[in-house]
Formats: structure tokens, C-alpha cells, sequence
């Protein structure tokens, strides 16, 4: 009786044994799969930009352009294409510091009511460039927090970047700030695609990109920028959120402690 339990409960060991390995195995090659899909992802994103920028100055060298109008205009592509450029690879960076803790966060008693104007201001000739209708509306009321510059500067330009890069022809953002008791809150509204419902849990996921929809499988990316976001709002007691439906345009709120 005794030999045969502990048959059972050595079978039973190894079974278990088994679909641990399984499923290791398992979580293995997804992971797999997502890094080398962030590959492909970041390579396509970094291609295009670059091929652009190329194509752009060897017309310019070759003098084929005549007009300066014209010129202007390549020139411009040229520099919204390096910011954008310059925007992945913070990203990368940013992302690389955060997973070894590395970021180092220096946060001060910030009123956002002038900050974020300030900070939307260093996007302006980005804005310009991707002939952006953007504007940040007044505000009256002062709205203290504690918070770091830079992680203020990349989270705006991140979720700027994404209002951009997911709205059709006649791009519109809008950024406000609302005042709640304990909080107050940056918005950053678009016009764009916007996000189903059953996606939108998802977005501030490590790699996670919408796949479903037309313009939002041909614009590239990498899945980082939201994810940074949010653990960025995290280390200023804070979080981000979103607020959105398909085809009429999304609203990301960034949510502040307020600082009395
Ligand atoms: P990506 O590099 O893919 O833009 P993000 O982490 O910034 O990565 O965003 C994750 C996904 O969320 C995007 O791939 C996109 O599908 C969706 N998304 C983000 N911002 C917007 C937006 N403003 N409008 C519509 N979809 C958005």
C-alpha cells in the first residue's frame, strides 16, 4: 500500500514536473517572439525615417530642386524626420535605463499651468512641421506638483508623437489641464483613429501595438512609448489613463499628485 503511494506521488512529481517545463517552454518562445517582433518593429521604424532623410538631402545635393519653396519644404521633412529619429532612440534609451533602474528622477515643485506650455512650446517646430493644428488652452488656476523635467519633456513628447503618428490628414491636439481636489490632470486630446474598447487595457502594455485597423497596422512603432509613460507617472506617484473610441480620436490623462 505504502510502495504504491508513493508511486502515485512520484508519478504525479514528474507529471507536474513536465508541465512546468511545458510551460516554460511556452513562455520562452513567446518571449521569443515578442523580442524578435520589437526588432522588426524598431528596424522598420528607424528604415523609414532614414530612407527619408537620404532620398530628401541626395535631391537637395543634386540641385533638382528649384524653387525655394520647395527647398524649404524638403528641408523641413529632413528635420521632422530626425526628430523623429532622435524620438526613437530616447525611447530605446529611456526604456534601457528604466529596466536597469537607471533612471535617475529629479523632481521639483513644478506649477504645470506654465510648464506645459513651456514643454509643448520645444515640440512647436515638430508640430509646424507635421502641419499640426495644435494648441494648449488657458488656464486660470495655478497647478502645483511634484515632478522631473525630463520625464515631464519625454512623456509629452511621446504621447504628442503618438497623437501625430495615429490621426489622419487633418491632425487637431488638444492640451488642457483639469483640476481635480487631490489631482490635477494633463490631457492630450486627438482626432485620430482612435482605440476599440476591448484594446485599450492594453496599450500601455511593454511591445503591445494595435494590429487590428488600417492605419494604425501601417504606422511604426515599437510598443515602448506608452509603457514608459506609465511607469514614469508611477515614480511620480502618479498614473495614466485613456479615454477613447474608434474613429473619432483618443484622450491620454496624465494624473498628478497636487502638490499643496
Ligand atoms: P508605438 O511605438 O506602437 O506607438 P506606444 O506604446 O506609444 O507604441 O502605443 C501602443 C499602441 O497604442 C500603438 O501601437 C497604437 O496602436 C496605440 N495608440 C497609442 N496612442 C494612440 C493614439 N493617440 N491614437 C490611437 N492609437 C494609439
Amino acid at each position: 500500500q505504502r510502495d504504491n503511494y508513493l508511486l502515485m506521488a512520484i508519478g504525479l512529481m514528474v507529471v507536474i514536473g513536465f508541465i512546468f517545463v511545458l510551460v516554460n517552454i511556452r513562455k520562452e518562445m513567446k518571449l521569443a517572439e515578442i523580442k524578435s517582433e520589437f526588432v522588426s518593429n524598431v528596424s522598420h521604424e528607424i528604415r523609414t525615417p532614414l530612407a527619408l532623410i537620404s532620398m530628401y538631402a541626395e535631391t537637395l545635393l543634386l540641385k533638382r530642386v528649384k524653387t525655394e519653396e520647395k527647398q524649404t519644404e524638403y528641408l523641413k521633412t529632413i528635420q521632422q524626420e530626425s526628430f523623429r529619429l532622435t524620438g526613437i532612440v530616447n525611447r530605446i534609451l529611456n526604456f534601457s535605463r528604466l529596466e536597469k533602474n537607471r533612471i535617475k528622477y529629479r523632481f521639483e515643485k513644478i506649477d504645470l499651468r506654465e510648464a506645459i506650455p513651456e514643454v509643448v512650446g520645444t515640440f512647436r517646430t515638430h508640430l509646424d512641421a507635421a502641419g499640426v493644428d495644435c494648441c494648449c488652452e488657458e488656464n486660470k488656476e495655478e497647478a502645483w506638483v511634484m515632478a522631473d523635467w525630463e520625464s515631464l519633456k519625454t512623456m509629452l513628447n511621446n504621447l504628442l508623437d503618438n497623437a501625430i503618428k495615429y490621426s489622419g490628414s487633418e491632425k487637431k491636439i488638444r492640451v488642457r489641464l483639469e483640476h481635480k481636489p487631490k489631482q490635477v490632470w494633463v490631457e492630450v486630446e486627438d482626432n485620430g483613429i482612435g482605440i476599440a474598447s476591448k484594446n485599450q487595457k492594453y496599450v500601455f502594455d511593454q511591445f503591445y501595438r494595435v494590429t487590428d485597423g488600417d492605419l494604425a497596422h501601417q504606422a511604426k512603432g515599437s510598443g515602448l512609448g506608452l509603457n514608459l509613460v506609465k511607469r514614469m507617472m508611477k515614480a511620480h506617484g502618479g498614473s495614466v489613463a485613456v479615454r477613447s473610441r474608434l474613429g473619432e480620436g483618443s484622450t491620454f490623462v496624465l494624473k498628478f499628485p497636487r502638490k499643496k
